[in-house]
């Protein structure tokens, strides 16, 4: 593949700039290991340099004030410079990232579609009035916040910076990105994209470095009001002590372990469908991916049997080739953390029923093949533990309330999967379920307007439609006496 640049530098107030440090970082190719990249590593002084560009457009320059209907015709405008790029955003995010080529090329329609949709939220967005009796009108201003820091993680990079950047600019706020530092390639052409589209200098900041230094100088800034983060539950926790001393606002999209419910009056043929893709869908690199599945017991050992059989077919190869169902995982130290998992699991007694080491024909770069992990039970760290990889738990139940009590036995609530064919039990385990968002006899399908978002030690907030808009807005009400009030005279 020949369409990475092989350097990338930040971009501050329409300028591509190396580090004030001169320091860089390398990325490696995942199928290979090969270095490939050279990035500018930011520290606090790129980062200050981004934030007064961002804060000079925010206090002097036109795009707060702009009417919703112009930032939007740019909004449209970036969207169709996303299209332009579909090939080379794909390839450049399989290449970076190790995700299949197909998966890839979903991953930059959606991100076209982040802007398309957040225009058409900011021009429909309805503003609150109330009447207060005939005297008095109250009317909320929605403002922009300030400059938003965006910090983003490794999995599917270009859609999940977009998911952040459509809706703050939406709202009005110049931005600073800080990218992974272990995908930080399709974020590279995002300067070209904001050029074309006509972004005002300034309002679009990049600085590429390592978490827990060029991160941590933007968590820290002051004048960064609000930071937008997904990633580890780890590090939103460091990041919510970090932001403390400013009272920022936060918007957090951290780690999962979702349970998929299979009930035994479920169809059974769509369950599994669901659960091998599910997990094994985007390298099983996916916040929502439903890593534990919980089986009722009058099916388990069908339900295990053919889960593993279908693992057993997942077509692990190189990312580029348009067969590959699973990819390379994204880093050498990823790959070692995913596989360490595998030998927790054996050494916890789990019974490993499909995959579990190298595929023979890849003998280099970062590849497991498509593993299943049965007779998992909540004791063990694999039941309870991200592993980010394409590794699955099954779990027997017996009870609805067996089914509920797994469900709900981790640290994490993100998503939740069920399926039956029983519309009470649907209902009960729906009020019930730990979780932000819960899929019934469905694959992880989802409307841009419905909120996104966990709750226990998946996440802070929600983004989607309004809800993202609110975390780069203040409300601002005004109150207005409409005929003369009386007012207390004290002193008189
Ligand atoms: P990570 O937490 O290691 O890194 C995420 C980002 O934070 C990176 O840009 C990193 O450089 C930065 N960072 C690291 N330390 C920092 C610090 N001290 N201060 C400021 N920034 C810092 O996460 P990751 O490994 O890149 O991503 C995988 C994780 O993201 C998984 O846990 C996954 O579940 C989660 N995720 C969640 C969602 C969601 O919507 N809930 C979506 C995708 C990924």
């Amino acid at each position: 593949m020949s369409t990475a640049p092989s350097k990338i530098e930040h971009y501050i107030d329409g300028a591509y700039v190396p580090s004030v440090s001169g320091a860089t970082f390398t990325s490696l190719e995942p199928a290979t290991n090969e270095p490939y990249l050279t990035v500018a590593a930011g520290g606090a002084e790129d980062v200050a340099a981004a934030v007064a560009a961002a804060r000079r457009a925010f206090t002097e320059g036109p795009w707060p004030k702009m009417p919703a209907q112009q930032r939007a015709a740019i909004l449209r405008k970036i969207a169709d410079a996303i299209e332009k790029r579909d090939d080379q955003i794909a390839t450049l995010e399989c290449r970076d990232t190790g995700l299949p080529i197909t998966q890839a090329r979903g991953q930059a329609h959606r991100a076209a579609h982040n802007f398309r949709f957040f225009a058409d939220v900011i021009t429909t967005l309805g503003e609150d009035v109330y009447r207060v009796a005939s005297s008095q009108l109250n009317y909320v201003l929605r403002k922009p916040v300030g400059v938003a820091g965006l910090i983003t993680p490794w999995n599917t990079p270009f859609m999940l910076e977009t998911w952040k950047l459509a809706p703050a600019l939406a709202a009005g706020c110049p931005v600073v990105l800080k990218p992974a530092e272990w995908s930080p390639a399709s974020a590279g052409l995002l300067p070209q994209i904001m050029e074309e589209a006509g972004l005002p200098t300034g309002v679009f900041n990049i600085v590429h470095g390592i978490g827990e230094e060029a991160g941590a100088a933007l968590v820290a800034h002051p004048d960064v009001p609000v930071i937008s983060f997904t990633g580890e539950t780890t590090t939103g926790q460091i990041i919510m002590r970090n932001a403390a001393d400013h009272l920022k606002t936060l918007s957090m999209e951290l780690g999962g372990k979702s349970p998929l419910l299979v009930f035994d009056d479920a169809d059974l043929d769509r369950a599994l469908d669901a659960a091998v893709f599910g997990v094994f869908s985007l390298n099983g690199e996916r916040c929502t991916a439903s890593s534990r599945v919980l089986v009722q017991d009058t099916i388990y050992d069908e339900f295990v049997r053919r889960l593993a059989e279908r693992a057993s077919r997942v077509r692990v190869g190189a990312p580029d080739a348009p067969d590959t169902e699973l990819g390379a995982l994204v880093h050498p130290e990823h790959y070692a953390r995913v596989m360490e998992y595998v030998q927790i699991g054996v050494d916890e007694g789990a019974r490993l029923v499909a995959g579990g080491s190298r595929p023979e024909h890849l003998p280099a770069g970062n590849f497991l093949s498509a593993t299943v992990f049965a007779d998992v039970t909540p004791k063990m760290r694999i039941f309870q533990e991200e592993i980010f990889g394409p590794v699955v738990c099954v779990t027997p139940f017996s009870t609805e309330e067996e089914a509920l009590e797994l469900a709900n036995n981790t640290r994490y609530g993100l998503a939740a999967y069920l399926w039956t064919n029983d519309l009470r039990r649907t209902h009960r385990l729906a009020q019930a379920i730990e979780s932000g968002m819960l899929w019934v006899n469905s694959q992880n399908v989802r409307d841009l307007r419905t909120p996104f978002g966990g709750v226990k030690a998946s996440g802070l907030g929600r983004e989607g439609g309004k809800h993202s808009i609110d975390v780069y807005t203040e409300s601002h009400i005004v109150h207005l006496a409409t005929e003369d009030l009386p007012v207390p005279r004290f002193g008189a």
